[in-house]
């Protein structure tokens, strides 16, 4: 469960307070796709980017699983954070890296040295998003939708029990976001995922998420 109780979130640019988020109750339940719709400027990146403390609220309380996030050190936030993925509209991926070094990438950063078994990981994953033909290509020989499954095996690397999707399909055409969508249905189920996910487009919303908050 991931609850977020009274949290205002305001950004100081040149000594002008930006308010973005004011008061937002929100209560996640694991193993479901929860969906957040806003216009542009509502606030929603900033509040999954929350959920992984890349911000931190200017007030208001997190927990994940009972645990109060905003307390932990920084150990604890890196192990915290490696239990976070994350995908992109604009997918991040590292150009000068084929498909394999972009997935094994956060398994590498955790601190896996064992060539055979990042290999062997690297594999039952691209699997997973079906793209095990694409391995060593680098990401500017693959389609829109390539990238993000790229990006959904990259943020699965370390096993996360939730996963955030900031847009992710807004750069992509209609038939293209439905077999995302699909794949992150098929995730969730298969994997037990918590998903979370903003957007602008209520056909998102309609086609996979349990709940949806409005903002
Ligand atoms: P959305 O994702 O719904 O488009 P955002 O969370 O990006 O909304 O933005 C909410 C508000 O916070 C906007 O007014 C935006 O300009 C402001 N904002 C977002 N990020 C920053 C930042 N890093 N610095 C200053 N203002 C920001």
């Amino acid at each position: 469960m991931i609850h977020l109780s009274d949290i205002h979130k305001s950004y100081t640019v040149h000594k002008t307070t930006i308010p973005a988020l004011r008061g937002v109750d929100m209560s996640i339940v694991q193993g479901e796709i929860f969906g957040v719709i806003g216009h542009s400027g509502a606030g929603k990146s900033t509040l999954i980017r929350l959920i992984n403390l890349l911000e931190r609220p200017t007030q208001g309380s997190i927990t994940v699983g009972g645990e109060n996030i905003l307390a932990f050190d920084d150990r604890a936030l890196r192990n915290f954070r490696r239990k976070v993925g994350m995908i992109f509209q604009h997918f991040n991926l590292l150009s000068s890296k084929t498909v394999a070094d972009n997935v094994s990438f956060p398994i590498r950063i955790a601190g896996e040295k064992d060539e055979k078994k990042i290999n062997a990981r690297v594999d039952e994953l691209l699997a997973l998003v079906g793209l095990s033909s694409h391995k060593l290509k680098y990401p500017k020989q693959l389609s829109g939708g390539e990238k993000q499954r790229v990006g959904i095996a990259r943020a699965l690397a370390n096993g996360p029990h939730i996963l955030l999707c900031d847009e992710a399909t807004s750069a992509l055409d209609p038939q293209t976001t439905r077999s995302i969508l699909q794949l992150l249905r098929e995730i969730n189920e298969k994997l037990k995922l918590t998903i979370v996910l903003i957007t602008h487009e209520m056909d998102v919303i309609r086609t996979i998420c349990d709940r949806v908050a409005v903002i």
